[in-house]
């Protein structure tokens, strides 16, 4: 019932109090950024960016990874077509989080074999694993959920119309990370968005 007892009390507090937005948001969206987070679930992408609906246009999977061009993930390929080819968005912001499980999962493989998919959907950021190969044990996880986000930035730049797009000036590519237990952010890379 928890989730029945929330939609009904958003239809009766939130939506009339937003509804100026929501009003003009029934001629469409056009939203400045497309905001790839993980599904964990204590990331809430419109509440840790105050941004209200049709701001954002999100992509969510475990790890927030961005596989290659080509590889036939659509359900993540044809979203970002979508955002960048059809929205025109200006930012890409791919947002990953202190003590992300797919990462965790990456850097143990053994640990997931109960859990094939997981473990073949997390090896699309095996490239993540050289680049930590010298880390301490201590730094080895935050480092790799760094070098997590910033291995989906290089996979996004293999999109041919996201480079095109970059080249223009027409879009700007960021990576974060977001701690959620101290609500600190660590901007990885340098840009206003
Ligand atoms: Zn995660």
């Amino acid at each position: 019932m928890k989730i029945r007892n929330g939609l009904s009390k958003f239809q009766e507090t939130i939506q009339p109090s937003m509804q100026p937005v929501y009003s003009e948001l029934e001629n469409g969206q056009s939203p400045e950024t497309l905001f790839i987070t993980c599904s964990d679930s204590r990331i809430s992408p419109n509440l840790i960016t105050q941004t209200d609906p049709g701001e954002i246009f999100v992509i969510r999977n475990a790890g927030n990874i961005v596989p290659k061009p080509g590889t036939g993930e659509l359900a993540v390929e044809g979203t970002i077509e979508y955002a960048v080819q059809a929205l025109k968005v200006k930012h890409i912001v791919v947002c990953g989080h202190a003590k992300c499980g797919a990462v965790g999962g990456l850097l143990d493989l053994g640990g997931l074999d109960a859990l094939p998919a997981v473990k073949e959907w997390v090896k699309k950021s095996e490239a993540v694993l050289e680049k930590v190969a010298d880390c301490d044990e201590a730094s080895k996880g935050p480092e790799a959920i760094k070098a997590n986000v910033m291995l989906q930035l290089d996979h996004l730049m293999e999109y041919d119309y996201v480079k095109a797009a970059v080249d223009k000036g027409d879009l700007e590519l960021h990576g974060i990370v977001y701690n959620f237990g101290s609500g600190e952010v660590d901007y990885l890379t340098d840009g206003e968005f």
